[in-house]
């Protein structure tokens, strides 16, 4: 494992995201902590250092499986890192705040109760990094909110050694709201948490991310940097391009290889569920080795052929609110399949309710959610639309 710097912090260059844990039957809550234990016991022995999780990971479940794996370990042997939910929040009366979206159902609290309450269930005392989560141009209404006061609120528990560094996480749509809030805040944050990869290098403006990022004097942690998997499972006909030149490597090290190339980057987090995963992913990170201007030059012509696919990440904020339980995430997946390999003969929405595309009612109630904006009813009706000869 190599290492990087964040405020003068040793750093992992690879990090253990804690949003895409084993479960037991695919349902967020239900973490298998068995499989995840392996896994973060894997972690801990290969010298990752960078530990991440959030309020909402795993319906909650993310923050309370790492305090539990983590117990066993000495406090400064890991960084940990979690992340105030304002991104889901509602102000209330008097302080209090609700929750939205992934969050609806949840009791309400106050700006200090969620911070308490997260300290507890991650069974700490301080968090070594603590970010807003996602940042982005509908979420400033709660933390610029005067009233909350979220920013004041985390740099008076920085003085007070409750947190060690601050940073915040986004989605934003443009890089100039990230540019704004940083020059509205400067000297609060140590870094910033972006979907960085070769793909939305320009299909959703990291580049330009990035740079703003670097303009500020801070560092990068990156999220989804294989695109929740969707770079590791190249469409055939681009992954033979890749496999012409390294044959032995999997299209994910392609990706992250990829990253190891920005000078700015500190951690790349990958959300690793399986031991096989991580394994890789740590050889991956045995030192940099970064693309060669060539390799550079073909994964970006990969880039240009896939950038017609429907940028979903798979992170499934969208599932829980569907109101006919369709199975999102996986139905882009298999509409992008269709679009790009001959994978209609396979597909066959009769055997499974969850994935027939044509049961979609267009309440939108997806697309307001998604941090990539995706208009997830036109791409069911296409589907269907496209699925309809063979009904
Ligand atoms: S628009 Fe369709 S897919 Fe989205 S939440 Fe509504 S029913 Fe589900
Ligand atoms: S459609 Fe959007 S919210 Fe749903 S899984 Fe994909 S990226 Fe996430």
């Amino acid at each position: 494992m190599y290492y990087r710097e964040i405020a003068g912090e040793k750093v992992s260059a690879l990090g253990m995201g804690n949003m895409r844990l084993p479960t037991f039957d695919g349902v967020e809550k239900n973490v298998d902590r068995k499989k995840a234990q392996e896994i973060i016991d894997y972690a801990m022995n290969h010298g990752i250092n960078y530990y991440d999780t959030a309020y909402r990971y795993h319906g909650g479940e993310s923050e309370r499986f790492i305090g539990e794996a983590l117990k066993k370990y000495p406090r400064d042997s890991f960084l940990l890192a979690s992340k105030f939910p304002g991104h889901m929040m509602v102000k209330k009366e008097n302080g209090v705040v609700g929750f939205t979206a992934g969050l609806a159902g949840w009791p309400d609290s106050t700006v200090e109760g969620v911070f308490e309450e997260q300290l507890s269930k991650c069974q700490v005392e301080f968090f070594d990094f603590y970010l807003l989560h996602n940042v982005n141009e509908k979420s400033l209404a709660v933390y610029d909110d005067p009233e909350l006061g979220v920013v004041d609120f985390v740099k008076r528990k920085k003085d007070e050694g409750k947190i060690r560094h601050l940073g915040f996480s986004t989605h934003a749509s443009s890089a100039a709201t990230i540019d704004d809030f940083l020059t509205r805040h400067e000297g609060v944050f140590d870094f910033v948490q972006i979907q960085l990869n070769y793909l939305d290098w320009t299909l959703q403006d990291a580049k330009g991310k990035y740079e703003v990022i670097r303009k500020h004097g801070l560092k990068v942690v990156v999220m989804e940097g294989v695109r929740g998997g969707r770079l590791a499972r190249l469409p055939e006909r681009q992954m033979n391009r890749l496999r012409a030149l390294r044959p032995e490597d999997s299209a994910a090290r392609w990706a992250l290889r990829w990253l190891q190339g920005l000078p700015e980057v500190a951690v790349v987090l990958s959300g690793m569920s399986t031991l096989d995963q991580i394994r890789e992913n740590v050889e991956t990170f045995a030192g940099p080795d970064p693309l060669s201007d060539g390799e550079a030059a073909l994964l970006q012509e990969v880039a240009e052929a896939m950038m017609d696919l429907v940028p979903c990440t798979g992170c499934r904020y969208c599932t829980e609110g569907c109101p006919m339980q369709l199975e999102i995430p996986r139905i882009i997946t298999a509409y992008n399949a269709v679009k790009n390999d001959d994978f209609m003969a396979r597909y066959d929405p009769a055997s499974d309710s969850a994935m027939d595309p044509g049961r979609c009612v267009g309440c939108g109630a997806c697309t307001e959610i998604c941090p990539q904006g995706i208009a997830v009813p036109d791409i069911m009706k296409k589907f269907s639309e496209m699925l309809k000869p063979r009904r």
